[in-house]
């Protein structure tokens, strides 16, 4: 009910950049090869998102607005075995019930649908053009819970955070064309030709690019890839380690001082290091659903896999003149 999902929105939207994040999952999960993110006053004013993925098929557009309406696992046991990005079909209602939302969503194939929902009121239905995928456009956020719009800081500071998520999200899908564009400024674009280190030129200059060391390492159950820097470009926060477990995201305090360990002396004390890290494992390992955000998660084998970072990455340096 309406409640529930203010409640909700608490833990999955609670800014600007968590929203962009669950909009741009989708699109992810939809397959789409290019997503379009554009905000006005770091998301406060509006955020749109347009990609060219599946689309939403006529019949389920409002559901998908409805609390728990996943399309994404039908059991309990799937719940344990996740393969896409979102499954708790939280996401959309959640945002709807603190904006104005206007989606557009096209199979491809016949009519596409648009509707118009205030609150998580549908407003108005009418018929859209079939182009294949979907545009969501987020309004007057926050509208109707001044508590959550008063804790929201600067636009620069959400600006900011905007930024970190459309950065992850890019290094972690470089077959994806992304354009980011804030206030009518282009802040990021990638090409979308698979090269992880294009888009990390992109993102943090093309001397880093030039000084990446590459990784590959796999036990049974399972396989480490990324690049990283050489020691010299280090960086004083750990917000330069990005690590991804089948494709997502997560922050995990052992995980980062596994990989900090492959770098053994070479970097100073209190100094990071730029690096993309990819884990792919039996989603079975790995309980993603600590958290509604998702950023958090459980490992079943953490020391294991801990050991295979700290060897991958020990090895790179070692095959490279450093
Ligand atoms: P979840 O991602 O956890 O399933 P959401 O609330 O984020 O839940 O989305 C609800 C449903 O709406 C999804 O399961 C999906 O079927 C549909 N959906 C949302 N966004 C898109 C999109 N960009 N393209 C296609 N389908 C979408
Ligand atoms: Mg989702």
């Amino acid at each position: 009910d309406a409640l529930s999902n203010k409640i909700a929105a608490g833990e999955v939207v609670e800014r600007p950049a968590a929203i962009v994040k669950e909009l741009v999952e989708n699109a992810l999960d939809a397959g789409s090869t290019t997503i379009l993110v554009e905000l006005a006053e770091a998301g406060l004013q509006s955020i749109r998102v347009v990609d060219n993925g599946s689309g939403i098929e006529s019949e389920d557009v409002e559901t998908a607005f409805l609390r728990h309406a996943t399309s994404k696992i039908q059991t309990d046991r799937d719940l344990f075995n996740i393969h896409t990005l979102g499954f708790r079909g939280e996401a959309l209602p959640s945002i709807a019930s603190v904006s104005h939302v206007l989606v557009r969503t096209s199979t491809g194939e016949g009519e596409g649908v648009e509707l118009q929902l205030e609150g998580g009121h549908l407003k108005k239905r009418t018929a859209a053009p079939s182009r294949k995928g979907t545009e969501l456009v987020i309004s007057n956020l926050f509208y109707n819970t001044q508590a959550r719009l008063k804790y929201l800081k600067t636009s620069h500071t959400e600006a900011g955070h905007v930024s970190d998520v459309m950065n992850r999200l890019a290094m972690s899908n470089p077959t994806v064309a992304f354009e980011y564009v804030h206030n009518e400024k282009q802040v990021l674009k990638t090409s979308g030709n698979g090269d992880i280190r294009q888009v990390m030129a992109q993102i943090y200059g093309r001397s880093v690019a030039t000084k990446l060391v590459t990784f590959q390492e796999s036990s049974l159950d399972y396989q480490v890839t990324g690049y990283v820097c050489r020691p010299e470009v280090n960086r004083s926060s750990r917000q330069y380690l990005s690590v991804y477990i089948n494709g997502r995201y997560i922050r995990n305090y052992a995980l980062a001082g596994a990989i900090l360990q492959g770098y053994h002396t070479l970097l100073p004390i209190g100094r990071y290091p730029v690096a993309v890290v990819q884990i792919e494992m039996n989603p079975t390992l790995v309980d993603v659903n600590v958290h509604p955000a998702k950023m958090e998660v459980r490992l079943s084998k953490e020391a294991e896999l801990g050991a295979l970072l700290t060897s991958a990455i020990k090895k790179a340096f070692q095959q490279t003149q450093l």
